[in-house]
């Protein structure tokens, strides 16, 4: 039904971890899309400076996915040598893909909650749709400029999603799994194991760079 549709997270992945994989696949699953995308960003524009380079951000996200088809890694926020603009790249998808084609942006609820600091941000809706993700320990502050923008745009399902390219807002409930990027790095130079937290294979890169405070 939705093979038409184009759906991504966005994300510092400062690690990659497996709350964001989890949640990607899900929503994959949950959508009958054949693939989600991660696009990792370059430059953050709303937080502090990350623990290491893009390039070893995304070279975790590409370790991260390999081998599951359900899931691909897209580098031009990446590769683009200006910051990381949430608007740019909704744009330059719109302008691929296309007026009619459903393009979906996947957020944990903080991210969400965040939205009125993004440039440009009202804006966004007129470009995709937006999915967005319980995630534990952050709730819907009905009483909100958010809450407002929710009440507006509401989304009961996929299917009303997908009937259109653009404007809708969907909640959606997963496994809920409290895992965070700032808990690893912190576990991570506390010299304790982030394992389980992470893929194997990612926790095997921070460790032969040396990232995030790891001394052998
Ligand atoms: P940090 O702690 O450094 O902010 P993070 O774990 O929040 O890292 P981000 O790269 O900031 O990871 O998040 C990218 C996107 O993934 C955001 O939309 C965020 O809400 C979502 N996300 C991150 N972790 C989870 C999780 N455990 N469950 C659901 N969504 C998540
Ligand atoms: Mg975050």
């Amino acid at each position: 039904m939705s093979e038409g549709a184009f759906v991504f997270m966005g994300g510092t992945f400062d690690p990659i971890h497996n709350g964001h994989l989890r949640t990607a696949l899900e929503i994959q699953q949950w959508l009958g899309v054949s693939q989600l995308c991660l696009i990792p960003s370059k430059t953050p524009v709303h937080r502090d400076a990350p623990g290491c380079t893009s390039e070893q951000r995304l070279a975790m996200v590409q370790l991260a996915v390999e081998g599951e088809a359900a899931l691909r890694v897209d580098e031009r926020e990446i590769n683009s040598d200006k910051p990381s603009y949430t608007l740019h790249t909704l744009k330059g998808l719109r302008q691929e893909l296309g007026e009619n084609k459903p393009i979906c942006m996947v957020m944990g609820m903080d991210a969400y909650q965040t939205l009125p600091s993004w440039h440009e941000w009202q804006q966004f809706l007129t470009l995709g749709h937006f999915i967005v993700v319980q995630r534990p320990g952050y709730k819907l502050a009905e009483d909100s400029l958010m809450g407002d923008l929710t009440r507006q745009h509401r989304a009961d399902n996929p299917e009303e999603l997908l009937s259109l390219p653009a404007g809708k807002v969907l909640i959606h409930e997963l496994t809920p799994l409290g895992i965070s990027a700032t808990q690893v790095r912190q576990t991570i130079s506390s010299g304790l194991s982030p394992r389980y937290l992470i893929p194997d294979q990612v926790w095997q890169y921070i460790k032969e760079n040396q990232l995030y405070g790891l001394t052998k």
